[in-house]
């Protein structure tokens, strides 16, 4: 298998539904991760978006991984309160 953002052939199969009705794969060179059952512009290289492709030395001169920035606010915040409106 190849992958469709890098055209590494370092994929796993990183999960699989009960039955097999579909799998995810990842790419451990850039860590793109898709469905088997996505549409093909995201699931075959030769559809992979030509923009959106990288190369081994776009991944190597990349200079960081963007931060995930913090959350505005506490996700569970709201969940908390609901139970004390008895
Ligand atoms: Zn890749």
């Amino acid at each position: 298998m190849i992958c469709p953002r890098c055209r590494s052939k370092s994929v796993e199969t990183v999960k699989v539904a009960p039955g097999g009705a579909w799998q995810v794969h990842q790419c451990t060179c850039c860590w793109y991760g898709w469905r088997n059952t996505e549409p093909a512009a995201r699931t075959v290289p030769e559809r992979f978006p030509e923009e959106f492709r990288l190369t081994r030395q776009a991944i190597t001169d990349a200079p960081e991984l963007p931060a995930v920035p913090p959350l505005a606010r506490p996700v569970h915040a709201d969940a908390q309160g609901a139970g004390d409106e008895r």
